[in-house]
């Protein structure tokens, strides 16, 4: 059983992880494995410059992530080049950390932030959507230092509340305090955990 966790952008998906991972689940957390399969010195990396030219690596030899944004944004083929060398190696990557866990005889749920928008809900059996409206992901990511023009602006990028809900089998409705999430997602964990 493959399980997903997604959510926009400040509707709580970090905090669920966290808790998922105290309930004893194993996070395979696409972003971390993302920077992870690019760091100084990996096949990755060297893929990278190999396509982009070394002018995307900082002085120390690590990958500017500014100037590959910029490259990126500009450029929708450079996108899907870059893509094509990171996306499979962090897809590897996940398989290896979720078999790793499932032999430990754990849950195991892929964090992925933009999994609706990637179209990966088909590959999952489980897809669990953390769900808030626009004004509370607003509001809290004005508490977390964004300016409400940013985050309005990173809202609007990403899927729509609707179609991240279509793709749900599970939904956190993460409107309530911190505890009734706490007692959400062990529901939930209780749920998965008994069938691994
Ligand atoms: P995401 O990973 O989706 O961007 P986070 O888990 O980092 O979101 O949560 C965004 C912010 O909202 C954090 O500061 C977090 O502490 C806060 N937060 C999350 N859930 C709640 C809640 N139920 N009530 C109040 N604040 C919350």
């Amino acid at each position: 059983m493959r399980v997903g966790l997604t959510g926009g952008i400040a509707s709580g998906k970090s905090t669920v992880s966290e808790l998922l991972a105290g309930f004893g689940a194993v996070i395979v957390d696409s972003d971390k494995i993302a920077r992870e399969v690019v760091e100084p010195g990996t096949a990755g990396l060297a893929q990278v410059v190999a396509e982009f030219g070394p002018s995307v690596l900082t002085e120390s030899g690590a990958l500017d992530r500014a100037k590959v944004g910029e490259i990126v944004f500009a450029d929708e083929g450079a996108r899907e080049r870059l893509n094509a060398i990171v996306h499979p190696l962090v897809g590897a990557r996940s398989v290896e950390l979720e078999e790793a866990g499932r032999e430990a005889g754990k849950l195991v749920v892929n964090d992925i932030p933009l999994l609706v928008e990637v179209g990966y809900a088909p590959f999952f059996d489980e897809v669990i959507v953390v769900d808030v409206p626009v004004e509370t992901q607003v509001e809290r990511a004005i508490v977390r230092g964004m300016s409400e023009t940013d985050a309005r602006a990173r809202i609007a990028a990403q899927a729509s509340r609707e179609d991240r809900l279509a793709a749900a089998t599970y939904v956190i409705d993460n409107t309530g305090t911190l505890d009734e999430l706490r007692k959400r997602v062990q529901e939930i964990y209780d749920a998965l955990a008994g069938t691994c």
